[in-house]
């Protein structure tokens, strides 16, 4: 089967979208476009003009009826954080923002002055309300609301199926910086995914590589979106009980799941708790790569083993 890549920007990070069919490549892109501007508009926490932004700039309480997007987003990082006992919490932003990562991550200064850094729990999901059928959320006042984490994998989630259904059930994989979703009829041995650290590092010969027919897998990482302040290396993953990088023994997570929502919700939350993800994950039945910061792999719930290719005679 002939398949065909279109590769992009996204939320600062690498967008492709993959179909089975190559005639469909510019319909499945504009699909994906679209959900993927939506998101954007909707959720960033780096433009002014969004909705969250607009949303949180307001002083004190904010109370609002929110947006379709929005409310599915908002509604998303809520279920995270019930499913990982806020190991994943979208209440981290004032905490993600202490750490230094303040603006996109293509414009953020790898080195800097030191910042101060107070071990502080974030203020936590169960302050945020939101009823799914009026779409009307409160927000305390000071809370400063991040869905980073889940709105990216479930902009993968909705672009694989909107361009999937734009071709009529066509096959499609859409990945948005290591968030990978497919859609669609794939091709007859499964979508080949390969697993790395950095999700635009270019695909080898050698690398893991594992397939899929349905769902999504979704890597987090600290070894990526790192920075130094006054000599202190800092990271993107905020452990909810600190406000602080998480310090575990994982530097990479990869996790499959039935779509990519879970599987990143899983894979975050993995990187906050440690080893004892490693029976969380066998317990749900999740299929997870883990490395370790000396880049030792462990593979839990069923993730197949390496197998190696035969040298090339
Ligand atoms: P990636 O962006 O590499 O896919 P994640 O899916 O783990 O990584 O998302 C990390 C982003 O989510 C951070 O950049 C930050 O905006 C936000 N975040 C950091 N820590 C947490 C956390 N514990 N819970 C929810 N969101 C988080
Ligand atoms: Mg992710």
């Amino acid at each position: 089967m002939t398949i065909a890549a279109f590769r992009g920007t996204a939320f600062g990070t690498l967008m492709q979208v993959v179909v089975t069919d190559p005639d469909h490549l510019e319909s499945a892109t504009s699909a994906v476009e679209r959900v993927v501007d939506t998101i954007d508009r909707t959720c960033s926490r780096f433009r002014d003009d969004s909705e969250l932004s607009i949303l949180l700039a307001s002083p004190g309480r904010h109370e609002s009826t929110v947006s379709e997007m929005l409310g599915r987003a908002i509604a998303c990082a809520l279920r995270a954080a019930e499913l990982t006992d806020g190991a994943v919490d979208p209440t981290v932003g004032g905490a993600v923002r202490n750490a230094g990562y303040t603006v996109d991550f293509g414009a953020l200064a790898p080195d800097g002055a030191p910042i101060p850094l107070t071990i502080h729990p974030v203020p936590g999901w169960r302050r945020i309300t939101y009823a799914p059928a009026t779409r009307a959320v409160e927000i305390p006042a000071g809370i400063e609301v991040d869905l980073g984490a889940t709105a990216k994998a479930l902009a993968s989630d909705l672009a694989a199926a909107a361009a999937s259904d734009a071709l009529g059930g066509g096959g499609v994989l859409v990945s948005l910086g290591g968030d990978v979703a497919v859609a669609g009829m794939p091709p007859d041995d499964g979508w080949h995914v390969q697993i790395a650290e950095n999700s635009q590092a270019p695909i080898t010969r050698d690398g893991e590589t594992i397939a899929i027919h349905s769902g999504g897998v979704a890597t987090s990482s600290t070894t990526v979106r790192r920075w130094r302040r006054g000599g202190v290396e800092l990271h993107h993953i905020i452990d909810p009980a600190t406000g602080l990088p998480a310090i575990g023994p994982w530097r990479t997570v990869s996790v499959v799941a039935g779509n990519c929502v879970d599987a990143n919700i899983a894979a975050t939350a993995a990187i906050v708790r440690g080893f004892a993800a490693m029976a969380w994950l066998e317990t749900a039945g999740l299929p997870a790569r883990l490395v370790d910061r000396s880049g030792d792999v462990r593979r839990v719930g069923g993730w197949p083993p390496r197998v190696l290719r035969r040298p090339e005679r």
